[in-house]
């Protein structure tokens, strides 16, 4: 994802441009800090954004549209770190006084655990909770999940995704979820279940890429048998931690291990290089390949044989 700030640094709302997937989107973004919201009277459940300085000419707050530019209204939780985001099309036109926007505690705090929550408001009004990482899935398909307010059915497929995004298929989205908002819903679960699977390998690994043992934030969360094979599976046994030039390596069957955890080079792709003069830094990046891989400690999360054995037949090694 890359971000292009198109308003002053300084605006509100700010405009920004966020590119991802070869896709762009116009984005006029509204954030506010998430807090209690105050005082005996209000339930100790209730958080909220208080919605301040953007008054229209008459001085009452507002909040602004654009053509072809999604609008954001956010808010941050910073003692937890999520985000909630309100659906703009119920607050247009002039807000009355001292206005706020309320999600729930409990809301924020199941985004906490599982990525994504929702908080019914009733009257198809629909706020949600959810981890940083889901701000681009949010972004692109924010219209159609806040829209899920209005069809008990969708918010019941998405009650299961807050509970636990792993245990619900898409065969069960496909089957329960309405047709306009199957791909909304179907693109979501996906995202969490990418965010899980990561967040397992990342702490497996402690951080390190298995081959190498760098860590300075170059990581990716590999799939051992790809996610395209039938019998792939998001386990944190079917993973591994690597560091971008390792991921790409094994990627392209440059490098791979074995079910012992033996780091093999691929002799025949590097001869292949040497004749075509490709093969600048190979003695640097031999060195760099420990002779086994970094495990987890926990001997569950270890890569599984099964996978390890299929992912290098796929992947052409005769080992
Ligand atoms: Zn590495």
């Amino acid at each position: 994802m890359e971000i292009s700030l198109l308003s002053g640094a300084n605006a509100h709302p700010r405009l920004y441009t966020v590119f991802r997937d070869r896709e762009s989107y116009n984005v006029l973004t509204y954030i506010w800090n998430v807090t209690h919201g105050g005082g005996k009277a209000r339930p100790a459940n209730e958080y909220r954004i208080q919605i301040t300085g953007i008054a229209n000419l008459a001085g009452a707050q507002q909040f602004k549209t654009k053509k072809d530019t999604k609008t954001l209204v956010l808010g941050w939780w910073d003692d937890i770190g999520v985000f909630c985001g309100f659906d703009v099309s119920h607050h247009l036109g002039p807000l009355g006084k001292s206005p706020s926007l309320q999600i729930g505690k409990d809301a924020l705090e199941t985004a906490h655990r599982s990525g994504f929550s929702i908080h019914n408001k009733g009257n198809g009004e629909l706020a949600l909770a959810f981890q940083p990482e889901f701000v681009c899935t949010y972004i692109k398909n924010l219209e159609t999940l806040h829209d899920c307010g209005t069809s008990p059915s969708d918010l019941k497929v998405l009650s299961a995704i807050e509970n636990d995004p792993e245990q619900v298929s898409e065969a069960e989205i496909s089957r329960k979820a309405s047709k306009a908002r199957r791909y909304a819903i179907m693109t979501s679960t996906r995202a969490l279940r990418d965010m899980n699977f990561r967040a397992r390998v990342m702490t497996a690994y402690g951080r390190k890429c298995a081959i190498c043992g760098i860590q300075l934030q170059l990581l990716d969360a590999a799939h051992i048998l790809p996610v395209v094979h039938p019998d792939s599976d998001d386990e944190t046994s079917n993973g591994i931690a690597l560091c971008a030039l390792h991921h790409r390596a094994y990627d392209k069957g440059l490098i791979t291990f074995d079910a012992d955890y033996k780091t093999h080079i691929n002799s025949d792709e590097v001869a292949r290089l040497r004749e075509k003069n490709l093969d600048a830094g190979f003695d640097d990046f031999r060195k760099r390949i420990r002779p086994l891989i970094i495990l987890p400690p926990d001997r569950k999360d270890r890569p599984a044989p099964k996978h390890v054995d299929r992912a290098n037949e796929v992947r052409g090694w005769a080992l």
